[in-house]
């Protein structure tokens, strides 16, 4: 099962995908997560990164394309995988379209979590990460057990360097232009299912099932 998540910064992609991973056993591939790690690291491909995610910009195709193809490639992949955060642009969608084509493959479900923007910068502004795991939260929906802790590993959990409201706004500009023309490409290959993200996480998840059952 492959599978794409599109949507904007802050939807909930990455929340979704870590609960079909543990319904289905397979790996969410987060190419934010990716870069972020590359930061902590501060590898090269994290130097180059930085600058273009802290103004709330995409990272250059150039940079990411190749960095996917390599991951898809790995043993846990061979089941299927979920894709957050990637493609994020037609360039992107295409590089990847073509090299699974290669290998007489293909995405089976594009997922996009639906939201209007209002709901986004809401949501963003509660969003919390732990500086440790990356972990996720939300201060009213998806609270630590333990305030400023991280559940998981018991780091400390601040607001991302790009969720700051000036950024989200920049991200969501973004997105419009470069990211949602993807929905129209996905809907034309006929992978394209909308979920509304505006339900909230169970009947989202409930959704996102029914269309996964659904082959
Ligand atoms: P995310 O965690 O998915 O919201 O990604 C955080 C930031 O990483 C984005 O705002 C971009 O700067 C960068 N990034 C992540 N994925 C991509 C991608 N597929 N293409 C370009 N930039 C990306």
């Amino acid at each position: 099962m492959k599978i794409i998540m599109l949507g904007a910064p802050g939807a909930g992609k990455g929340t979704y995908a870590k609960q079909i991973t543990q319904k289905y056993g397979i790996p969410a591939i987060s190419t934010g997560d990716i870069f972020r790690e590359n930061i902590k690291a501060g590898t090269e491909l994290g130097k180059k990164a930085k600058g273009y995610m802290d103004a709330g910009n995409l990272v250059p195709d150039e940079l990411v394309c190749d960095l996917v193809v390599d991951r898809l490639k790995q043993d846990d992949c061979k089941k299927g995988y979920i894709l957050d955060g990637f493609p994020r642009t037609i360039p992107q969608a295409e590089a990847l379209t073509e090299a699974l084509k290669k290998q007489d493959d293909g995405i089976d479900f594009a997922l996009e979590i639906n939201m209007a923007d209002e709901a986004i910068i809401e949501r963003m502004a509660g969003r919390r990460v732990c500086k440790g795991c990356g972990a996720t939260y939300h201060i009213v929906n998806i609270p630590p057990k333990k305030e400023g802790i991280c559940d998981e590993c018991g780091g400390e959990i601040v607001l991302r360097d790009d969720d700051a409201p000036e950024t989200v706004k920049k991200r969501l500009e973004v997105y419009h232009e470069q990211t949602a023309p993807l929905i129209e490409y996905y809907d034309k290959l006929g992978l394209l299912n909308v979920i509304d993200g505006s339900k909230g996480l169970e009947a989202c998840m409930a959704d996102i099932y029914a269309v996964l059952e659904s082959k």
